[in-house]
């Protein structure tokens, strides 16, 4: 059972095979026209996946080992992303399967990243609580099995991941901010400045208000000191981050309690963050949960975790049909 998934949602080109349900590679092109902007430009997003699909599908064939001959499907990202980047994917997809006469197999993106747990040792059992953390999404999902997940608790504004890019975005830091608050996080210190944790009900997350807090924040400092980002920026960073994080645990831990599940994961580009790797050990450690971390190359977007859902939806006799579209806001 040999699969080639696409991943084409956002601003990263992926393709990867899985033969057997085992990963034999992930190949991902990242798009660099986006850091002069500051952020996701969709009409070069598409631009850049329509240049970059196709060499990285030949490399990921390549490297395989496999004829085009051997494989029992083409999967795709469905949704949620970019309309204009889902339908280079959805389309070449398409035109593959059609032409080698095999099935098609739709994936949702943020299903993806959670099965992305099931690539290699160790694997959370069944039920399990995953927090999922990216660009886009901030969500708690009860995974009860492979393809059957619920949402129950999500954002309900930004993403914690457009959290860590804003806030550094407004201090002057390149896109995505995320990874740069990380590292200068981790020579500042947490305590030294305070943002407000939002308040939301039951198992909801809200991060627009500690960008709107950090604006006035670095605004009014700025009055006093011209100088007060570039002297400060380990400790803002670390605030920062102590603060998103904070948030997300206080939400991780009632839900683990609510639904009395001690099987924990996190998925999604933020679940690289080292501070919430740390923070989510820590808690484990003192509630005897066992938690799943992802490697970081299965954080952030990548085919390896389309293709590990593929490997499940094909198993589960899960195809699409040739009219298939994509859907920007897919849900479960
Ligand atoms: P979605 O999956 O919701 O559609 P996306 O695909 O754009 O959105 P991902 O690629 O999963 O999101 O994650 C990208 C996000 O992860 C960005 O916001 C980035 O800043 C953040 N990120 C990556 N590494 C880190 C890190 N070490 N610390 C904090 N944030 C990080
Ligand atoms: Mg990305
Ligand atoms: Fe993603």
């Amino acid at each position: 059972l040999n699969i080639l998934a696409i991943e084409s949602s956002c601003d990263e080109t992926s393709a990867a095979v899985i033969s057997d349900g085992k990963i034999l590679n992930n190949i991902i092109a990242t798009q660099s026209v986006h850091e002069k902007y500051g952020g996701v430009v969709p009409e070069l997003a598409s631009r850049a996946h329509q240049q970059h699909l196709i060499p990285v599908v030949h490399e990921a064939m390549r490297s395989s080992g496999l004829h085009k001959s051997d494989l029992s499907a083409i999967a795709f990202t469905k949704g949620p992303g970019l309309m204009g980047s889902l339908l280079v994917g959805v389309s070449f997809a398409k035109a593959m399967a059609f032409s080698l006469g095999i099935p098609l197999i739709e994936v949702n993106h943020m299903q993806a990243h959670i099965l992305a747990h099931f690539i290699e040792d160790p694997k959370p059992n069944f039920p399990f609580i995953c927090l999922t953390v990216s660009g886009g999404h901030t969500q708690l999902v009860l995974v009860r099995d492979y393809l059957d997940m619920e949402i129950i608790g999500e954002t309900t504004d930004d993403a914690v991941g457009e959290a860590f890019d804003k806030t550094a975005k407004l201090m002057g830091l390149p896109y995505p901010g995320g990874p740069l608050i990380d590292k200068c996080a981790q020579l500042g210190n947490p305590k030294a400045f305070q943002f407000p944790i939002s308040d939301m009900p039951a198992l909801s997350f809200s991060f627009s208000g500690i960008k709107t807090a950090v604006m006035y924040f670095l605004r009014d400092n700025l009055k006093e000191n011209p100088k007060f980002i570039e002297e400060n920026l380990h400790d803002i960073c670390a605030s920062i981050q102590y603060t998103l994080i904070k948030t997300l645990m206080q939400k991780l831990k009632k839900a683990a309690k609510e639904y009395r599940i001690k099987e924990i994961a996190i998925a999604g580009g933020v679940s690289a963050n080292s501070g919430l790797r740390q923070t989510l050990q820590e808690e484990a450690k003192k509630l005897g949960w066992n938690t799943y971390i992802p490697k970081f190359e299965y954080c952030t977007d990548n085919a390896a975790m389309i293709a590990m859902a593929a490997h499940f939806k094909y198993l589960a006799g899960e195809f699409s049909s040739i009219d298939v579209v994509p859907e920007a806001r897919m849900k479960f």
